[in-house]
């Protein structure tokens, strides 16, 4: 039998094929590589589906996050509290910006940040917290910006996982700013790097677009030291035809996760949760799978299933904190337990919006062979 993909980035490409084709023939008889209509386009679009006023497209999620945290202000000295779960460009992007990751612990259900843990880390010097929207829900911002009430802290939220998200029917960003990547397996994915920033507030927006536009937004006018990330219109023309697609993509991921849940209903892990409000786009549908305190039964089942032709994955393996790049924040071993826990623990298994229940079916009987060998 063939193999069953982590991700199916060759189905979704059937869907979009012929608009991706001519819309490729648009931009090159145009030569409009770099910004442009389609990327013009985008982003009005972008902010139409979000309900968020106003995008940016930028060169990457990381970049994202960067020009987004530099918008509001956060440079050298500035702490900013962040998960220790997440994929390592949340902390990244924080140091790339001159601030200092200071780092908090995820709650043990949803995987989300901890909110109180945050508002608990909280110090003179904080100038933003940085919440990640993990595996394609949203993290409870609004509590957040309550218990931030008063001081000078802003939220910027990393909407890397979640496009079309909702949490009591908004998107990230809708009070504030994310930032996202269309990195190729993504939900929305481009084909090569790209990301955006959604803002409520217009000045917000359009210091990111100066800070990616190397400083200024007229030719050779550089009012300050930017950087170059933008978006280009090869990718906008495959993000356009693909966001068109996005709301009954996320709700054939929907379907896919409560057939997971349904299918693995009797077998000895633990199944995702959606937080109650909000409603779960399944970037990732990951189980936890208990182990003694290592990854070494999680590690055994995954090899099980990779060996079965099962392409399940790790997101991550290792927290922010035990990676090389972040070991001189200083934090020790167990200083965040539920996020080192669930590296040791959590299996992702395949989704994407094409997985069928033949394909689905065969990954939970993989899955329960991998468990009892
Ligand atoms: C993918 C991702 C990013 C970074 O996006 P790139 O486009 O790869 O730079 C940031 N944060 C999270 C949570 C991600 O999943």
């Amino acid at each position: 039998m063939p193999n069953i993909p982590l991700v199916d980035l060759a189905a979704a490409h059937v869907e979009v094929a012929e608009e991706v084709e001519a819309g490729f023939k648009r931009v090159i008889a145009d030569t409009a590589f770099v910004g442009g209509a389609e990327v013009a386009a985008f982003e009005r679009e972008y902010a139409a589906f979000t309900g968020v006023p106003h995008c940016v497209g930028v060169a990457n999620g990381t970049d994202a996050i960067e020009l987004a945290l530099r918008a509001i202000g956060v440079g050298p000295g500035a702490e900013v509290i962040l998960p220790a779960n997440t994929f390592i460009a949340t902390a990244e992007a924080v140091a790339r910006a001159g601030g200092r990751p200071v780092l908090v612990d995820c709650d043990p259900a949803s995987y989300l940040i901890d909110v109180d843990a945050a508002l608990a880390a909280v110090t003179p010097a904080t100038r933003a917290v940085l919440p990640v929207h993990l595996y394609g829900q949203l993290a409870d911002v609004a509590r957040l910006r309550a218990g931030l009430a008063g001081r000078d802290v802003a939220v910027v939220e990393d909407a890397a996982q979640c496009q079309g998200a909702t949490r009591h029917g908004r998107q990230a960003g809708a009070d504030g700013i994310a930032a996202t990547s269309f990195y190729p397996g993504k939900n929305l994915g481009a084909y090569g790097d790209a990301g955006a920033v959604v803002a409520a507030d217009a000045g917000l927006a359009t210091t990111v677009r100066t800070l990616g536009s190397h400083g200024g937004l007229t030719k050779y006018a550089h009012d300050i030291v930017g950087v170059n990330s933008r978006l280009d219109g090869l990718q906008a023309v495959v993000l356009r035809a693909k966001l068109g697609r996005l709301a009954d993509w996320n709700a054939a991921r929907r379907a896919a996760a409560a057939r997971y849940d349904e299918l693995l209903a009797s077998l000895d892990v633990v199944r995702p949760v959606t937080v109650d409000g909000n409603e779960h786009v399944w970037h990732i549908y990951c189980v936890r799978i208990a182990g003694d305190g290592t990854p070494a039964r999680r590690d055994a089942v995954l090899a099980r299933l990779n060996a079965a032709g099962v392409g399940a994955g790790i997101h991550y393996p290792v927290p922010v904190h035990r990676t090389g790049a972040f070991a001189d924040l200083g934090y020790p071993a167990g200083a965040f337990p539920h996020a080192e826990r669930a590296a040791d623990e959590l299996l992702s298994l395949p989704i994407y919006p094409q997985i069928t229940p033949a394909q689905q079916a065969r990954v939970a009987e993989a899955l329960a062979a991998a468990l009892t060998d």
